[in-house]
């Protein structure tokens, strides 16, 4: 046996060794999730060898219901997964708003927008990230595996995996999520930020049967809400409210006092039979903003560097979306200029990102009403607003 086999066997750092061998640009990505996995694979597609590493394990590819606008979907077409894509996905159509006691508010054809620019459509995420991990080999890829620290040098970074071993690389791609370690390793905590909105919820899977497959569903109430998402032949629920409240009940039991809330009719029907609902997770609704998205050899890639609010359903298209200009940019470059591809990743995305995160903010700010009186005034509001009204800056980024 070869002593760099040998090495391998042991080590995250030895097996890196053989990955990146024949490396153009020596590439590590933190994270395999949306953005992670969008980069590895145009990465490869390149022709480059980039390494990733995932906290998670390879048959861990935690599931919820995403909506994909074309922004990030596209990235599928030159990656050879659309058609793969449009068979685990579900078209949507229209966007219903409904009041608190469960009649329409509102009606939203998703027609003036899509026909315009693309489907939305809704995906599970284990299932995308399968599409997405698809083409890069398994020996590139170490699950259950994170960095444990990183000395980041002007002419390269070198990484200390969870093992203990270590090696350098020409760039860090940090897309570790919103909760991002490989950003606290190398920003102070005055160049990033979270917002909290005071508001959280669990996410959980029903049967499809009896939904319509091409509709998003809101109930926006005060201090409560409810989403109903549709994914191929499974129906998402999100039950979401002030976290005050929140934080004296399980979710077994808020279900429960919506059921009394609600009169008969199709939220009171998608609360029934909810599966999973014992051990649901309990999201936070905050997000985060870096002020800087590199420095040297590290970049910060999707949430790491803006998270968003699920409210637009924006992140992971962004996170795609911003995979895609980086992969680019990386494309054009040699090893010696890599910062000023870095700075070109920049220029183009950030401004585009924030637009999107704050559009996401202005709908969490209508949608997280806490009082009867500014949600009867939120409705008024609600009912005078275009499609295009509440998606103006994503509109504009799409543009
Ligand atoms: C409830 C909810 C609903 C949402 N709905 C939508 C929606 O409908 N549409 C939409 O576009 N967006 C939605 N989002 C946002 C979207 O999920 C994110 O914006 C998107 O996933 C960002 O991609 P990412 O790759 O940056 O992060 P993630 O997809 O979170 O991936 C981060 C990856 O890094 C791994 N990781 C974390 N720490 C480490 C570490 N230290 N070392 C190694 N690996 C690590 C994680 O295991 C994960 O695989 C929603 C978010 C929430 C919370």
């Amino acid at each position: 046996m070869s002593t760099q086999s040998k090495e391998c066997r042991l080590t995250v750092g030895g097996c890196v060794n053989s990955v990146l061998a024949q490396a153009r640009l020596r590439i590590l990505i933190v994270g395999n999730g949306i953005a992670g996995s969008t980069l590895a694979a145009l990465l490869y597609q390149h022709g480059e060898t980039p390494v990733v590493v995932e906290r998670g394990s390879k048959d861990d590819a935690g599931g919820y219901a995403l909506g994909l606008y074309p922004l990030g979907a596209r990235v599928l077409h030159g990656l050879g997964m659309y058609r793969r894509y449009r068979q685990i996905s579900r078209r949507m159509e229209r966007y219903i708003l409904h009041e608190s006691t469960g009649d329409v508010l509102k009606e939203f054809p998703l027609a003036e927008f899509t026909d315009r620019y693309g489907d939305i459509r809704g995906v599970d995420r284990g299932l995308l990230l399968a599409l997405l991990r698809s083409t890069v080999p398994q020996e590139n890829v170490f699950y259950n595996t994170t960095v444990q620290h990183i000395q980041n040098n002007p002419h390269g970074a070198v990484v200390t995996f969870s093992d203990g071993s270590a090696h350098e690389f020409d760039l860090v791609v940090g897309a570790d999520g919103m909760h991002s370690e490989v950003r606290g390793m190398i920003f102070s905590q005055n160049e990033f930020a979270y917002k909290a909105t005071g508001w959280g919820g669990w996410g959980v899977w029903r049967s499809l049967e009896g939904f319509d497959e091409a509709t998003y569903r809101e109930l926006w109430a005060d201090g409560w809400f409810i989403g109903l998402y549709p994914v191929q032949n499974k129906l998402a629920v999100f039950l979401g409210g002030n976290k005050k409240e929140l934080s004296t009940t399980t979710a077994a039991e808020f279900v429960e006092m919506l059921r009394k809330k609600l009169p008969a009719g199709i939220l009171h029907s998608a609360l029934q039979s909810l599966e999973g609902l014992d051990d649901a997770y309990f999201w936070d609704m905050e997000d985060c903003r870096a002020t800087q998205w590199f420095s040297k050899r590290v970049v910060l890639l999707g949430d790491s560097s803006t998270a968003f609010l699920p409210t637009a359903g924006i992140g992971a298209s962004m996170a795609m979306n911003s995979a895609s200009v980086l992969a680019d940019e990386l494309s054009r470059t040699d090893v010696e200029y890599l910062a000023l591809a870095l700075e070109k990743y920049v220029v183009r995305q950030k401004e585009r990102v924030e637009l999107a995160q704050k559009n996401s903010r202005f709908l969490a700010k209508l949608m997280f009403q806490n009082s009867l009186s500014t949600s009867v005034v939120r409705n008024y509001l609600v009912k005078m607003y275009s499609l295009q009204g509440l998606l103006k800056g994503i509109g504009k980024i799409m543009r």
